[in-house]
């Protein structure tokens, strides 16, 4: 029988986690034509999320969980669920029933019958976001579509089945900065999308606030574009233009003239504009300077504390 792995990254989800258990295992029994595996990452919470995993992993044989020293994110709880689970087939998704179980049925059909390597879900409204939140997204999914090569989908969710293949190719990127939508993107295989109604969490609170997420997509444009130091480049270009073309005006205008004092007020926005362009260009040179001195010490992206078969 194929096995199905399911990941599961949980950070404080000791309210939602039993409730996606009722679902998961309500949904697992329909599907009898496949074997399943339930992996649980315990993304280093504060709360009764181990104890509850240490319980259902004693009841149910089908549990695996591996629970982290601290909380490293969401993209190494889903790094460390994708190396540890066995399945010819893995899913990831949420603790907080966001993405609906009841899906799978759909997505495992597309992967087995219509020919496709990942079965991938997209919400088809942001109904019941702020809207100056939503505005930002879009914005954010045009531009990185333009100035990187992966290709990222507006409004995708991080709830996908995969072949084996293609768990084995996102295993593949050793990068340190996980940005898993670039990832998902850049390595390819042909994904079905699945659209579906956005929903709220059962149970918790979301841990993501409108500063978390924009620094998010910041990451995410430094991880999988180095259009922004081309900017710079352009821009130092540009700026040599007109400073040349401004020479010329202003030794003309001396010579010819004979005005040499006068024109500070324009000096001063001179000086400003170019003291922050240079800024600006810097601090993106920084950036990037950054993640390579982060991703030259090869840490590990996440260090475990305990699994199913006990503590380390
Ligand atoms: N999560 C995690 N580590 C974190 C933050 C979140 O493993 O540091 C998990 C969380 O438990 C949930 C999923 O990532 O299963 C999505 O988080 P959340 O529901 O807060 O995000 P939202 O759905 O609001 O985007
Ligand atoms: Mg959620």
């Amino acid at each position: 029988m194929p096995k199905i792995s399911i990941v599961v990254p949980c950070y404080n989800e000791q309210a939602a986690l039993p409730l996606f258990y009722q679902e998961i295992t309500r949904v697992a029994s329909e599907m009898d034509y496949a074997e399943f595996e339930f992996v649980f990452i315990d993304d280093g919470s504060k709360d009764d999320t181990l104890p509850t995993l240490r319980r259902l992993a004693a009841q149910d044989v089908r549990v695996r969980f591996v629970s982290f020293s601290r909380n490293f994110g969401k993209e190494a709880g889903m790094l460390a669920g994708l190396e540890a689970a066995t399945g010819d087939f893995v899913a990831t998704m949420d603790a907080d029933l966001q993405d609906p179980p009841a899906l799978l049925p759909e997505l495992y059909k597309a992967v087995t019958e219509e020919g496709y390597d990942c079965a991938a879900t997209r919400r088809t409204t942001r109904a019941g976001e702020p809207p100056i939140r939503s505005f930002f997204a879009r914005m954010f999914y045009k531009l990185i579509n333009r100035i990187s090569d992966a290709d990222i989908v507006d409004g995708a969710r991080d709830y996908r089945l995969m072949r084996r293949v293609m768990v084995d190719a996102i295993l593949s990127m050793h990068e340190y900065n996980r940005f898993s939508k670039g990832i998902f993107g850049w390595v390819g295989f042909k994904t079905k999308w699945v659209p579906f109604v956005n929903v709220e969490r059962v149970a918790g609170e979301t841990k993501w606030s409108f500063w978390k997420l924009f620094l998010y997509s910041l990451e995410g444009i430094v991880a999988f574009s180095t259009a922004p130091l081309a900017l710079a480049s352009v821009l130092g270009v540009l700026l040599c233009i007109v400073a040349f073309i401004f020479i010329a005006v202003v030794l003309v205008k001396t010579l010819a003239f004979g005005d040499p004092v006068g024109g500070w007020p324009s000096m001063m926005c001179v000086i400003l504009f170019l003291g922050g362009v240079q800024l600006l260009c810097i601090g993106i040179s920084g950036q990037y300077l950054a993640k390579t001195y982060l991703e030259t010490k090869h840490r590990p992206v996440y260090l475990v504390r305990e699994t199913e078969e006990g503590v380390r």
